[in-house]
């Protein structure tokens, strides 16, 4: 890693349109690092994105999201097909492959040039993670991988933001996944669009089948029933079927138009969620830096200025612009 070759823009650009692996791996560590390079050369690639299918996999730690991944690029690398995987950590400040070895096995696939895997971790905030998600995720999509995985740690928003791109989402549970189902029936964790139910071996896991199935019977509006499919990762049991459901998915979006559609969405929601996150980081800077805005909340606090002024005052002086306290101007 030490001899870390320049790359110029042009040289990096055609290596990872070429698929070269060591462009590829070059210019993710760039995104990580956020590198002005790492920008251009997304720039450049961006008009030739758009080819592969993205699936994104998340769940509970312990479910056996990259046993199941490991399962998965099997299954599809005899099918023909590249793949590239993008394994998100947001606990960990491991970086640049740090987790890989250990969380995916590698080693059936290491030599195989149809397959990329890269680990990434949470290097500064989380926004800068999901950030750099997306900036990989099109990094493999303009190298020709068919396919690209995105798994990361099911932990509230974060992973919303982490897999917001992905065309299929797939949840997986196993036995003892209480919180999730939890989580799914009260609404608060979006339905994912299939759903693993992995350690199949394990006794509970019909009883973990039907009181998925009877969540999900609950909303039957939905045109797309999400699938339910019981596998085990570590001997691959069941993921054919579970790949099936998740093509079955594809065609589903294709026929009716709908994947450009839920593609729109998906891009239009990134930009959203990135402007956010560094308009806050933004702020936040702001605050701290400006003794004049730093007077504002102290104001506040000891009840000489009230809350929603000192906000008006700020947004005025950090982005300049006007946010009347009424109900016609909050803009929605
Ligand atoms: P992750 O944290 O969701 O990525 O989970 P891992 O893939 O690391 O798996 C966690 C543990 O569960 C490991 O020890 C796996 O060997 C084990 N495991 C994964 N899938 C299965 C399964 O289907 N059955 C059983 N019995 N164990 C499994």
């Amino acid at each position: 890693m030490s001899r870390a070759k320049a790359w110029t823009l042009d040289a990096l650009a055609a290596g990872v349109r070429g698929g070269d692996r060591r462009a590829l791996a070059r210019a993710i560590s760039l995104v990580e690092d956020r590198d002005p390079l790492a920008y251009d050369v997304v720039r450049e690639l961006y008009p030739s994105t758009g080819s592969a299918y993205v699936v994104g996999l998340t769940g509970p730690p312990g479910v056996g999201k990259s046993s199941l991944i490991g399962a998965i690029v099997r299954h599809v690398r005899e099918r023909g097909q590249t793949v590239g995987v993008i394994s998100v950590d947001p606990s960990s400040p491991f970086t640049q492959g740090a987790l890989l070895g250990d969380r995916i096995r590698l080693s059936d696939h290491f030599l195989d040039p149809g397959v990329f895997i890269r680990s990434m971790g949470t290097r500064g905030h989380l926004g800068g993670l999901a950030e750099a998600t997306l900036q990989a995720a099109l990094l493999l999509d303009a190298a020709g991988k068919d396919l690209v995985l995105l798994e990361t740690v099911g932990a509230g928003q974060s992973e919303v933001e982490v897999i917001g791109i992905a065309d299929t989402v797939l949840l997986v549970l196993m036995p003892g996944s209480g919180d999730s189902v939890q989580a799914l029936k009260a609404g608060i964790m979006e339905i994912p669009d299939v759903i693993a139910i992995n350690k199949m071996d394990h006794p509970a896991a019909k009883t973990m089948l039907n009181e998925v199935r009877s969540i999900l019977s609950l909303d039957r509006e939905r045109e797309w029933r999400p699938p339910i499919v019981l596998t085990e990762a570590v001997r691959g049991e069941n993921v054919p079927e579970l790949w099936e459901k998740v093509e079955e998915h594809r065609a589903f979006l294709e026929s009716g138009g709908q994947l450009e559609e839920r593609r729109r969405r998906n891009l239009a929601g990134e930009v959203f969620a990135a402007a956010t996150s560094r308009a806050k980081a933004h702020l936040q800077a702001e605050v701290a830096e400006t003794p004049e805005l730093r007077a504002l909340l102290e104001r506040v606090q000891s009840r000489e200025l009230d809350p929603l002024s000192a906000v008006r005052a700020i947004l005025e002086q950090v982005y300049g612009i006007d946010s009347p306290n009424s109900a016609d101007a909050d803009g929605r």
